[in-house]
């Protein structure tokens, strides 16, 4: 492979029956700052049933380029069809940089295409640079102990996942102009294709963490599964979502769905409170970036204050109910104006 033929910054576009995932225009933000200062294009790979449906939104959000994959056959996600459309995309537009989604799609999706491509993958990456045009790719190593930063030097293109909430997405520019290519390709019926019967969507009652602006988070200060209780209270009165660290969900006090870190969500809330949670690095990898942190832990010398714009030396068991009384007599005030 002669890497000085490929050329411009790709991102695969996620959607997820129709629906465009954040993540994908998260990474279109971050692809625009990195073709900017190479001076090169920004495409989206746009691979869905009704591509065409998605394309605009993606240039108002910073595309130059969409290369449009319709078919019926990325009506649901599967791995050869998708693999098939996106090998077909780096063959053809050849771009120097493929940015992915750290999601459940992006980390099935990913590793099948860069080893089909033939190139290195850099999975869960936090932050991307550049030095001398190469692509410096940072990720947690050794457990969350030391950050890795790694280049991929002599294949192409280089390809990094990163995951939802750790890049920023631009503002919407309405009305912004760019090309539009439908590509004409059909994925081969293959031995590894599958065949889907039937889609069944799990509701869940809880509410995506990575999507609210307040969240009450417990730790293994927390104590026990009946103490979220009062979490769940003082999330209440303030329409947050209750999330927890690591250790609480080996615990078996909440699902993993709710876990902030490392293994879990990275989150970036208006208001983040870490109540009983001590703040090891993995769990900071994930929440750091909240807008305003108030940490409640008994021990004064806790890490979990070095990231905190507000800390309380207190008894997490005192101090939530307390504020949680606060704010329902604050709301009831407010009710009865
Ligand atoms: C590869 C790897 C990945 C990991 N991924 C994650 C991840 O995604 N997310 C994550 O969270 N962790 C992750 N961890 C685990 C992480 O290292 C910590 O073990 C974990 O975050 C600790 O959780 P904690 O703060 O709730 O518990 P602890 O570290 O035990 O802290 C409990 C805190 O509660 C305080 N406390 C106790 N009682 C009270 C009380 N009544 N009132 C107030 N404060 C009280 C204590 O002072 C203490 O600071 C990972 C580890 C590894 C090796």
């Amino acid at each position: 492979m002669d890497i000085k033929d490929y050329k411009g910054v790709m991102v695969y576009i996620e959607q997820r029956r129709g629906t465009l995932q954040n993540v994908s225009l998260e990474l279109l933000g971050e692809g625009r700052r990195l073709a900017d200062e190479l001076g090169v294009e920004l495409i989206a790979a746009n691979i869905a049933e009704h591509a065409d449906e998605l394309s605009q939104t993606l240039i108002e959000y910073g595309a130059d380029r969409v290369v449009e994959y319709s078919s019926p056959d990325y009506a649901y996600y599967m791995t050869e069809p998708y693999t098939q459309a996106l090998f077909h995309a780096i063959d053809t537009v050849k771009p120097e940089i493929l940015l992915l989604g750290a999601t459940s799609i992006g980390r099935d999706l990913a590793p099948r295409v860069a080893s089909r491509v033939g190139t290195g993958l850099t999975a869960d990456c936090t932050s991307l640079d550049l030095k001398d045009g190469m692509l410096m790719m940072t990720r947690p190593a050794f457990g969350g102990n030391i950050m890795a930063t790694i280049a991929c030097k002599n294949h192409r293109p280089q390809m990094s996942t990163v995951r939802p909430g750790v890049m920023s997405k631009l503002e919407r520019e309405k009305g912004r102009t760019g090309k539009i290519e439908k590509v004409d390709f059909t994925p081969e019926k293959n031995s590894q294709y599958v065949e889907i019967l039937s889609f069944e969507e799990k509701k869940s009652e809880k509410k995506d963490i990575k999507e609210a602006r307040i969240l009450v988070s417990g730790g293994r200060g927390v104590g026990a599964a009946a103490n979220y209780d009062k979490l769940e209270r003082l999330a209440a009165t303030m329409d947050a979502e209750v999330s927890a660290s690591r250790a609480a969900v080996d615990a078996g006090w909440q699902p993993h769905s709710q876990q902030v870190g490392q293994t879990g969500s990275t989150v970036r809330p208006d208001v983040y409170f870490a109540l009983g949670i001590s703040g090891a690095i993995q769990h900071l990898a994930g929440m750091e970036e909240s807008e305003y942190i108030i940490a409640v832990n008994k021990d004064k010398n806790a890490k979990i204050f070095e990231v905190a714009d507000l800390g309380l030396v207190g008894d997490l068991h005192k101090v939530v109910p307390l504020v949680a009384e606060k704010l329902e007599e604050i709301q009831a005030s407010k009710k009865n104006f």
